[in-house]
C-alpha cells in the first residue's frame, strides 16, 4: 500500500519535476526519497522511514518541524487573511514583523524591505547601495566588491556578486562586472600563506581592489564569518572587521548576507555581532519564518533610506517590489519564530549543543580522508580528500561527498553536500543526544565511503 503510493508519486515527479541544482538525468534513474511530512527535527518519508533533519531543510529550519507556536501563528492568520498587497497599503502582519526584526538586529538597522527569497533580498540590497550613490549625485560609484567563493543567490544580480566557477562561469556574458578579491580561505589559502603568519594578507588584497577603483566602488558584498556555499569556509577571526573598516576608508557601504548565517546558526543571533561590525544593508531569509515559509528582508539605516526620499515627481522612489512582498501568512510566521527565541531562549542554549556536535566530530580531526573540519556554531563543513598529507581532492566525478549522503541516508540522517565537503547544518532545535547521533552517523558515512573510494 504505502510501496504502491510511493511509486506512483516518484512516476509523477519522474514525469514533472525539474529539481534545482539536480543532474537530473541521473535523477530519473533514481528511486528517491520522498518526504511526507515532518516531526520536530526528523523527517518522515512515504515508506514511514525517520531521518534526522541534518542540513534543515536546506539551512533554513530553526525549531523544528511542526511547531506549534508557529503553526498556530499561520492558522491564526489564515483565519484573516492569507495575503495582501504592500503597494499602496500596510498590513498588521507585516508591521508586527518588521518591529520584532528591528528588535533582534543590529542598532541602526531600522528601515526593512521584504521579499521571498534570499536571492531577492541581495538583488535589493545592490539596487538600493547602487540607487542611494546616484541619488546623492556620487554618479560614479556604480561598482561592487565581492569575494571569491561568495554566493548570493541564483538571479543575475545576485550571481554576478557571487563568485563560485561552478555555479556560475556559465553565465558570465550575462552578468554585470564585479571587482572580485581572494577568498579567505586558509585551508587552501588562494596566496599561498599561512594564517596567521599571513596577517591576514587576503584582507589587504580587499583593500588593493578599493584602491585600484578608488572613488566608484558603491558596496562592498559578503557572507560574514562563513561563506557557506562555497563549502563552510570559515573566515579568520579579525577579517570582517577589516571589510568594515576598508568600506569606512573607502566610502562604500558594507552588505552583509546573513541569509545563511543569520538567526544563531554562528552562535549569536547575527554573525556580524561577533566582530561588533553593523553594515550598511542586512540581507535576511532561510530562518526568518523559522524555516516556514519563503519571506526574505533587507534592512537598512535611515542614512540609506533618506536619500530617496523627495516630492512625488523627484523620482527618487525605489521602483523595486514583488507581488508577495510582506506576504502576511509568512510575516506570522517569522514573529511566531523570533519570539520563540526569546521564550525559549534559544541562544543561551547553543553553546552546549555546539560542543556536543564537536565531540561526536572530533575523531574526524584526524581521519586520512578528511583534511579539515570546520565549524562555527552550528554550521560545520568537512573537506573530504584523496590525501591529507597533500591536501590532494577527491576527483569531482568520484562524487565523495554525495556518496556519504547516501550512507547517511540509509543510517538515518539527511545531509547534502557542497562538492566534497560534507555539510552540517542542524535545526538549532536538535537536541544534544541527537546532535551526537547525527554526529555519530555523519562519521560512519564518511568511513564507509572512504574505505572503497
Ligand atoms: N545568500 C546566501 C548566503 C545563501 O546561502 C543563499 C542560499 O543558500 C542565498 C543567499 C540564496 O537564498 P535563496 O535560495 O532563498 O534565494
Amino acid at each position: 500500500m504505502e510501496r504502491a503510493r510511493h511509486d506512483r508519486l516518484v512516476e509523477a515527479d519522474h514525469r514533472h519535476l525539474w529539481h534545482p541544482f539536480t543532474q537530473m538525468q541521473e535523477w530519473l534513474a533514481e528511486d528517491p526519497v520522498v518526504i511526507d511530512s515532518g516531526d520536530g527535527v526528523f523527517l518522515v518519508d512515504t515508506l514511514g522511514r525517520r531521518y534526522l533533519d541534518g542540513v534543515s531543510s536546506l539551512w533554513c529550519n530553526v525549531h523544528g518541524h511542526r511547531v506549534p507556536e508557529i503553526d498556530e501563528a499561520i492558522v491564526a492568520q489564515l483565519g484573516k487573511i492569507a495575503h495582501t498587497t504592500l503597494l499602496g497599503l500596510a498590513s498588521t502582519a507585516s508591521i508586527e514583523c518588521a518591529e520584532e526584526l528591528v528588535r533582534i538586529v543590529p542598532a541602526g538597522l531600522t528601515r526593512v524591505f521584504f521579499s521571498d527569497a534570499g536571492a531577492t533580498a541581495a538583488e535589493i540590497a545592490l539596487k538600493m547601495a547602487y540607487q542611494h550613490f546616484q541619488l546623492r549625485g556620487d554618479a560614479e560609484r556604480k561598482e561592487f566588491v565581492a569575494i571569491r567563493g561568495g554566493y548570493h543567490g541564483d538571479t543575475i544580480g545576485s550571481v554576478s556578486v557571487g563568485g563560485i566557477d561552478l555555479f556560475h562561469r556559465i553565465f558570465k556574458p550575462l552578468l554585470f562586472p564585479v571587482r572580485h578579491a581572494p577568498q579567505p580561505y586558509c585551508y587552501r589559502c588562494p596566496l599561498g600563506k599561512t594564517w596567521p603568519d599571513c596577517r591576514m594578507a587576503c584582507a589587504d588584497e580587499v583593500e588593493r581592489v578599493f584602491e585600484a577603483h578608488a572613488g566608484k566602488v558603491a558596496a562592498l558584498v559578503i557572507e560574514p564569518l562563513v561563506q557557506g556555499a562555497d563549502g563552510m569556509i570559515v573566515q579568520p577571526p579579525g577579517y570582517l572587521r577589516r571589510m568594515r573598516e576598508i568600506c569606512d576608508r573607502h566610502g562604500a557601504l558594507l552588505v552583509c548576507d546573513e541569509v545563511a548565517t543569520g538567526f544563531g546558526r554562528t552562535g549569536t543571533m547575527f554573525a556580524v555581532e561577533q566582530e561588533g561590525v553593523r553594515p550598511d544593508i542586512l540581507t535576511v531569509a532561510k530562518g526568518l519564518t523559522g524555516g516556514y515559509l519563503p519571506l526574505a528582508a533587507t534592512l537598512t539605516t535611515e542614512a540609506v533610506f533618506e536619500s530617496f526620499l523627495g516630492p512625488f515627481e523627484s523620482r527618487r522612489t525605489f521602483f523595486h517590489g514583488h507581488t508577495f512582498t510582506g506576504n502576511p501568512l509568512a510575516c506570522a510566521a517569522a514573529t511566531a519564530s523570533m519570539r520563540l527565541f526569546r521564550d525559549r531562549r534559544i541562544l543561551a542554549g547553543l553553546p552546549a549543543k555546539e560542543e556536543a556536535l564537536s565531540r561526536a566530530l572530533a575523531p574526524l580531526g584526524a581521519h586520512p580522508h578528511v583534511g579539515e573540519v570546520r565549524r562555527r556554531g552550528l554550521m560545520v563543513g568537512i573537506e573530504l580528500v584523496r590525501d591529507r598529507a597533500t591536501g590532494e581532492e577527491y576527483a569531482f566525478e568520484l562524487r565523495a561527498g554525495h556518496q556519504v549522503a547516501l550512507e547517511a541516508r540509509a543510517r538515518g540522517a539527511i545531509l547534502r553536500p557542497l562538492g566534497n565537503v560534507v555539510v552540517l547544518m542542524p535545526p538549532l532545535a536538535m537536541t544534544e543526544p541527537q546532535l551526537a547521533e547525527l554526529g555519530r552517523i555523519t562519521r560512519e558515512s564518511i568511513e564507509a565511503v572512504a574505505a572503497r573510494i
